[in-house]
């Protein structure tokens, strides 16, 4: 029995370990994503608001700002 035991524990330590590893690069996978995503906002930033593609700034109307992440 004791050996069952263990080898239980030892699969649920990999199970854990697979789904921990599994998470890590499902978020690696969205950030590039995201980055590729271009958001644009005011050059003044007079509204906090990201506009998802070019245009002018509703509070102001200038020309929308392309946001580069690094
Ligand atoms: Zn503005």
């Amino acid at each position: 029995m004791k050996k069952i035991t263990l080898l239980f524990f030892v699969l649920g330590t990999f199970t854990i370990s697979g789904i921990i590893a599994c998470g890590g690069e499902e978020k690696k996978q969205v950030v590039p994503a995201e980055v590729a995503k271009e958001q644009y906002q005011c050059p003044m930033k007079c509204t906090e608001e990201i506009y998802d593609k070019p245009g002018q700034c509703s509070v102001c109307g200038m020309e929308l700002e392309k946001i580069t992440k690094s």
